[in-house]
């Protein structure tokens, strides 16, 4: 992945002109923590040593932001990856952080609540003098969730001696997590679908709706596709897809998983595979699992007109181009899923001030930054020709070789 990623950006650096030397900056992360530590199992006798990352793309604009994903091959250079993608997202949608990511190397399917518990904490430890809420603010991203950044917020808080509720986002609301957080990332994107129809040429009423992933982003882009008058005929999970070409009634599904973990089981659908959700007959596509997989060998059968990314880096660049040669629209993740730092944002700025919004308007807030962000990102796509990945990555990058040109160098 941090080869597609730094490949991206060393092509739009050539293309609009960068600066030699803040190219060669900015391919780099500024800072990167590797740690490993003992995790024990429930079974006391069991310990394994986990690989755990924290890297800091740029800290030239702010603290630094990004997820923690606890995967079982999560690396450091995919780590590296997704905070350089932090760093254009954050600028696409004028939040003033830089991009970060964190991860630790473990399968948490696998893993007890205690055990769970007992990983975040000691990851947090190891990473605790490179976070904080002035200099780095995690979140959750594949694999972690509201509870985990609880227990990351409470193992900071007891280092240092007092509450630190804005050390991290995505914290559950009875910390001063934001209300509307655990929904931003899936509604945010599908606030764009009538913008991305209108340029692809489609209603987006009855528009049909495959999602690939079931956990934060793609549940609540279901909830917000169906809310807006999609239809969501499928979704899936690690352990497949349920296909209903009728419409799934997402509610329900919701409460299976909650009741059941997995989708598998599901009776008011077909049960068919993970992979051939991407190739159903339907209008958008949602892949918002995990990356990599629109590939070279499924991108010829994919039907949909419009393919927005929840996940990050799901479509490998050369099915990228094979579909933009076929004229299927593509709303880039850096794009479509910043909702979700969006409200992190938000959500730092409510723990900083202590001072807490309504639903409304963090709902209203975060659907005039995502529409904005779309039309700014198309507007460049229109004007120079372009792409809308290779539109986004200018606007990302463009803002953000103009700070650090006019900060200079120390000493
Ligand atoms: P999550 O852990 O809540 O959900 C992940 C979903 O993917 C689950 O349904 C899981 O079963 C499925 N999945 C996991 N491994 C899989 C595999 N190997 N094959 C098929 N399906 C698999 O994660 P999330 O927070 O929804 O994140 C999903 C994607 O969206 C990631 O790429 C993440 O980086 C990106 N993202 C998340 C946020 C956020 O706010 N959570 C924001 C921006 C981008």
């Amino acid at each position: 992945m941090h080869t597609e990623v730094v490949g991206q950006f060393d092509r739009v650096a050539a293309l609009i002109g960068l600066d030699d030397n803040v190219a060669d900056r900015l391919r780099r992360p500024q800072k990167s923590t590797v740690v490993s530590f003992p995790f024990r199992h429930d079974n006391y006798s069991e310990v394994e040593t986990l690989m755990g990352y924290r890297v800091q793309h740029l800290t030239t604009m702010g603290p630094t932001k990004g997820g923690i994903r606890f995967a079982p091959d999560v690396d450091l250079g995919e780590v590296a990856a997704l905070a350089m993608m932090m760093t254009w997202k954050c600028s696409i949608v004028g939040v003033p952080f830089g991009g970060a990511k964190g991860g630790v190397r473990v399968n948490p399917i696998e893993l007890s609540r205690a055990e769970l518990q007992r990983v975040t904490r000691r990851y947090t430890m190891e990473i605790i003098n490179v976070i904080g809420p002035d200099t780095d603010i995690p979140a959750p991203d594949l694999g972690t969730n509201e509870q985990v950044m609880a227990w990351l917020m409470d193992t900071y808080s007891q280092h240092v001696g007092h509450a630190v509720p804005a050390v991290v986002t995505g914290k559950p609301p009875a910390l001063g997590g934001s209300i509307a957080r655990r929904e931003a990332t899936g509604r945010g994107l599908m606030f764009l679908v009538p913008q991305a129809a209108r340029v692809a040429d489609l209603d987006p009423a009855g528009a049909t709706v495959a999602i690939h992933g079931f956990g934060n982003v793609g549940r609540y882009a279901a909830v917000a596709g169906e809310q807006q008058g999609a239809k969501v005929v499928a979704v899936s999970d690690i352990s497949g897809a349920i296909y209903n070409e009728d419409g799934l009634d997402v509610e329900t599904v919701g409460k299976w998983v909650d009741e059941n973990r997995f989708l598998e089981g599901y009776t008011d659908a077909d049960f068919i595979t993970g992979d051939e959700i991407f190739t159903l007959p339907v209008d958008i596509l949602v892949p918002a699992a995990i990356q990599n997989v629109i590939t070279e060998q499924n991108a010829p059968d994919i039907k949909a007109k419009i393919i927005i990314e929840g996940a990050n880096n799901p479509t490998m660049l050369a099915a990228d181009d094979m579909l933009r040669e076929r004229g299927v629209f593509i709303v880039p993740d850096i794009l479509a899923n910043a909702g979700g730092v969006t409200v992190s944002y938000f959500e730092w700025v409510q723990d900083v001030q202590k001072y807490f919004w309504t639903e409304n308007e963090t709902v209203a807030r975060l659907r005039e930054i995502m529409t904005r962000a779309f039309d700014d990102v198309h507007s460049i796509a229109v004007n120079e020709g372009v792409d809308m990945r290779t539109a986004a990555l200018i606007k990302g990058i463009r803002k953000v070789a103009d700070a650090k040109l006019v900060r200079g160098i120390f000493p």
